[in-house]
């Protein structure tokens, strides 16, 4: 059976929307799995002072892949488009994240699922919002809108 997820994408190195636009294709082509949709591109200043601005995207894809198997295929597309992995949130060619899998929770070492920040998160929550239906919830009952609500669309610019 399929299971709708949801992927955050983000780059600030290395012409970022072309970064973005190659692992969406990676994402279509990844075994098991289809991309569903995708959002605009957003650009905004890294939270962290001295980093190129970042684009950033979600996309929803259907897979029969189970979580861990997904975060393997999602890193391998990490190092194929050249991520190499420094200080924790140093700049990135690419960054794939599991924000959402179907309705599960899940909480092992290697996957958190929701994303653990994907509430404070503006680039992730509003290009989210373009994919899904108004009143949608997040699998452990929050709801988008009011995640919305209490991040404002602030520093973002939807390209
Ligand atoms: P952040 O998690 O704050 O967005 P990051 O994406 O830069 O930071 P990474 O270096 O990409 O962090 O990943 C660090 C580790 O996070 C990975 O090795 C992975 O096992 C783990 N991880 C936990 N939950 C998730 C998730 N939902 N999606 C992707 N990776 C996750
Ligand atoms: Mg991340
Ligand atoms: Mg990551």
């Amino acid at each position: 059976m399929s299971t709708r997820a949801f992927i955050g994408l983000g780059s600030n190195l290395d012409q970022p929307a072309e970064q973005l636009q190659s692992a969406l294709q990676a994402l279509d082509l990844m075994a098991d799995t289809r991309l569903a949709a995708a959002s605009a591109f957003y650009t905004s200043d890294s939270l962290l002072p001295g980093q190129p601005r970042y684009t950033n995207a979600v996309a929803a894809i259907d897979t029969t892949l189970a979580p861990l198997d997904l975060l393997d295929a999602l890193q391998a597309i990490e190092n194929d488009q050249g991520r190499v992995r420094k200080e924790r949130w140093g700049p990135r060619t690419l960054d794939l994240d599991v924000l959402l899998f179907g309705d599960q929770v899940i909480d092992v070492p290697r996957l958190k699922v929701p994303h653990y920040h994907m509430h404070a998160r503006p680039f992730v929550l509003y290009p989210l919002a373009e994919l899904v239906p108004a009143d949608f919830r997040l699998a452990d009952g929050r709801v988008l809108q009011q995640l919305l609500q209490a991040c404002p669309f602030v520093g973002l610019e939807r390209l």
